[in-house]
């Protein structure tokens, strides 16, 4: 009997050293599990797809089921060809998330084709928004904490999953799975993106209880330490003040977002300062048309799917469309107005990177940062340049530069630049704080710069010499249990 307990183990199929693609493999005796089937956000075409090869190459290997932890383009949008890779797969989430994504992945195939047909992309599209249709009857959706049956149809034993509140973004879910092996229960617990603390629309996760066996944990704050500090309290505080102050003296204000969570998160807060006279309740908020569909899904679902107050509705607080030409956005910027725009890592050929073209040079306008953005992109980079400009005192002859666009080339940073600690993410301690709860026997990092997973295990080691820690690479096998 012992090699069928023998053979259970844990692969990850995306990158690991950066914020990429989250799709990780497991081997539950006879069944294939796929956690998150997510690309890249700054790559195309198949270089931002997770290596399938890995599992598709073995005849030992294979794929009963996608479990989707949230509707973030790093865990979603490799789906649509996991489900071409893997036909007979079936594909779990939460409702939300199954809205989230039938509006998500179209999306994602207009773009993809968009940018061959006008040249900015060599990669063909990975899937088109027709065959979308198809797939989405393989969607089975959950509620929190019912259980499901995960066992593959080659499983030798019985496999139960459980969906647990994310507090990441809507339809947010942890997994937690029980696998009834002849030496007894094995449980195996996987966070996804997941936040301890409860955001302005959406609550804190909710976590099963421990002992487990093993827990697949995120690690994207893992380097950081500033995020600890600040509470979010004190972070509205500031970030009403500096709307207020950047409003008031004329400027407009540029907050680059994902489309899904941070951007509605960002429109309670505004309609917050607005009915609290923070700011001028008329100053227009500029919305784009995707952010708007993902705050309909938002709206809908309010009665069923976790909430702070039920009441609260995207829809209620007042946007104007962003213009599309780059010449009526300049003259936009006549005028105060906040501008809640993707990405939130402003890349190229995004609206905040171009909007954020026309207002770096303008000392009147402020590009306020409100969530992570990975050391090399582009806002990122608009922060240490300010940072550069500002530590260096009066008098100072600096004057840093970005490149935003190729080809516009650099640009002097003038404007106001500050980020806010408002991420959908679990700070460092309160990660370790989940470790002390779920008590694992062994944690596998994941989804975390290679600093961020090494922090990480580092106090995982400290705080619990008993606990075995792994940093796998991509494609590198780590057993689940003895
Ligand atoms: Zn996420
Ligand atoms: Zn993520």
């Amino acid at each position: 009997m012992t090699h069928r307990e023998s053979g259970s183990y844990f692969v990850a199929l995306g990158g690991t050293e950066e914020i990429g693609a989250s799709c990780h493999f497991l081997h539950i005796d006879g069944t294939g599990i796929l956690l998150d089937a997510g690309a890249d956000p700054e790559q195309e075409g198949a270089d931002s797809l997770p290596d399938l090869d890995l599992v598709r190459s073995r005849v030992d290997r294979w794929v009963d089921h996608v479990v989707v932890s949230h509707g973030h383009h790093d865990h979603i949008g490799s789906l649509p060809v996991a489900i071409k890779a893997f036909p007979h797969v079936l594909v779990h989430m939460t409702r939300p998330t199954r809205d989230l994504c039938e509006v998500l992945l179209p999306a994602s195939a207009k773009l993809q084709r968009k940018r061959l047909m006008e040249g900015s992309s060599t990669a063909p599209p990975l899937f088109d928004v027709e065959e979308l249709g198809a797939f989405s009857y393989l969607y089975l959706v959950h509620e929190l904490e019912r259980r499901f049956d995960l066992t593959g149809v080659r499983g030798r034993v019985p496999i139960e999953g459980r969906l647990y509140d994310a507090g990441h973004v809507l339809g947010s879910a942890g997994l937690h799975l029980t696998v009834e092996t002849t030496r007894g229960d094995r449980t195996l617990f996987f966070t996804g993106d997941t936040g301890a603390r409860a955001q302005a629309i959406i609550p804190g996760a909710r976590y099963p209880e421990g002992p487990i066996d093993t827990l697949v944990m995120e690690a994207t704050l893992g380097a950081d330490p500033e995020a600890e500090l600040a509470t979010r309290r004190q972070e509205e505080i500031r970030f009403g003040q500096a709307l207020r102050q950047v409003l008031g003296a004329g400027g407009s204000v540029l907050v680059p977002v994902f489309a899904l969570g941070r951007g509605q998160e960002i429109l309670a807060l505004v309609d917050r300062f607005k009915r609290n006279g923070t700011i001028e309740p008329d100053v227009p908020v500029f919305t784009a048309g995707l952010m708007r569909a993902l705050s309909d899904v938002y709206d809908r679902s309010r009665f069923y799917s976790p909430r702070i107050d039920e009441a609260f509705q995207c829809g209620s607080v007042p946007q104007e469309r962003l213009p599309r030409n780059p010449a009526t956005v300049v003259s936009a910027l006549d005028r105060p107005g906040i501008y809640v725009v993707g990405s939130g890592m402003m890349f190229e050929r995004t609206m905040s990177n171009r909007i954020a073209q026309e207002m770096v040079e303008h000392d009147k306008h402020a590009v306020l940062l409100v969530g992570f953005a990975r050391h090399d992109s582009p806002a990122h980079r608009l922060f240490d340049a300010a940072l550069q400009r500002d530590g260096a005192g009066d008098g100072a002859t600096v004057e840093p530069q970005i490149t935003l666009e190729p080809l516009r080339g650099p640009q002097a940073v003038r404007c106001r630049v500050d980020r806010f600690r408002f991420s959908g993410h679990s700070h460092r301690r309160d990660l370790l704080g989940l470790v002390d709860r779920l008590q694992p026997k062994r944690v596998i990092l994941v989804h975390g710069e290679t600093r961020a997973r090494e922090w990480m295990a580092d106090n995982i080691r400290f705080f619990h010499p008993e606990i075995d820690v792994f940093s796998p690479a991509q494609g590198e096998t780590v057993r689940l249990w003895d």
